[in-house]
């Protein structure tokens, strides 16, 4: 055993890919992939926590609610949070458990439903930005907006979409029982979809919101709760680029802290997608990690090894 430690996070691409339609046989499909991939690294001796988008999975629970609400309450965005939790952590679950009896490892693995501490004065709750669920039409969107006060942003070409507040996550609320599994040799995946979203009312009590925390940052928070020495933030792209798009794109394999953040305020690394994978490496190697690494799922076990992917180093 290296007796080295990982925290993997998986894109929401891992689980389910656009072009797909959400059916359960294919989030096992592909979640298998994803577990073979996770086996490997536990058999190269690595103690691994695993975390995962959601995007595409509470897409789907939302769309679900609207269409069923005259018959069945529709449940608030906290709920639906933890319910993908649970769908992704089972499947999962299950799967690695498979992958890893297939790599000859006799490893246990638990989900750990995750609350994420938000604060309620971020200055993300004046700002909402993050587009989620379905589309809607113009006129739906104007009474959506009258009836339940959701802010509402137009999509060009596709329609309206409810935007929720990207709070920073401050800490994990299971943050201990996770570290208790970890240091015992469990595989724990958790925080799924940057956890669900938490603040602290009066007299200690935690109470859901409305809002989504972003899977990167939260990424990097678990990886400092379990003291990790590697992130390993993997996604559908082979390597992060410069010029990404563009006819001069140039793949990187390797860069600093400080070229990482040159790059980022050149705009290489939009706010959307690659900007909050190169964010939280930066963040998780500041705060004492050795090294964080962005890459494929299909490479994600040579990329952990240095031969994909790219590597950012302090
Ligand atoms: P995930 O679901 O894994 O979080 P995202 O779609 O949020 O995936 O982010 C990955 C995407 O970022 C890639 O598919 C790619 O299209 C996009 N991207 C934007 N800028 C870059 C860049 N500079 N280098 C590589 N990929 C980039
Ligand atoms: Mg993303």
């Amino acid at each position: 055993m290296s007796g080295k430690t990982v925290v993997v996070a998986l894109g929401g691409n891992a689980i389910l890919q656009h072009n797909q339609t959400g059916t359960a046989a294919e989030q096992i499909a592909n979640v298998r992939r994803a577990s073979r991939q996770i086996a490997e690294i536990a058999a190269a001796g690595y103690s691994v926590a695993v975390t995962h988008g959601n995007g595409p999975q509470v897409g789907d629970i939302l769309l679900r609610n609207e269409l069923a609400k005259d018959t069945l309450p529709a449940m608030p965005l906290d709920v639906c949070g933890a319910e993908s939790q649970g769908m992704i952590g089972y499947l999962l679950q299950q799967s690695m458990q498979e992958a890893l009896r297939a790599a000859g490892l006799d490893r246990p693995v638990a989900t750990v439903l995750t609350q994420t501490l938000v604060d309620d004065g971020d200055p993300a709750f004046g700002n909402p930005e993050k587009p989620i669920g379905p589309f809607y039409t113009a006129l739906q969107a104007r009474r959506l907006r009258e009836e339940k006060g959701w802010r509402m942003v137009q999509i060009p070409g596709r329609g309206y979409r409810r935007v929720v507040p990207s709070p920073r996550p401050i800490n994990l609320v299971e943050g201990e029982v996770i570290l208790r599994l970890f240091s015992a040799g469990v595989i724990v995946i958790a925080a799924g979809g940057g956890g669900v979203p938490v603040v602290v009312g009066p007299g200690g009590t935690l109470r859901g919101v409305e809002a989504v925390v972003d899977k990167d940052r939260t990424a990097a928070l678990l990886a400092r709760i379990v003291g990790a020495d590697d992130l390993l933030i993997l996604t559908d792209v082979e390597y992060v680029a410069l010029n990404y798009g563009q006819p001069d794109r140039q793949d990187i394999h390797g860069m600093t802290v400080h070229e990482a953040r040159e790059h980022l305020t050149a705009g290489h690394f939009p706010p959307g997608s690659m900007g909050p994978k190169v964010e939280a490496a930066i963040r998780f190697l500041e705060a004492g990690g050795e090294r964080a690494t962005i890459a494929s799922l299909d490479s994600a076990a040579a990329a952990l090894a240095g031969r994909s992917g790219t590597r950012i180093r302090r």
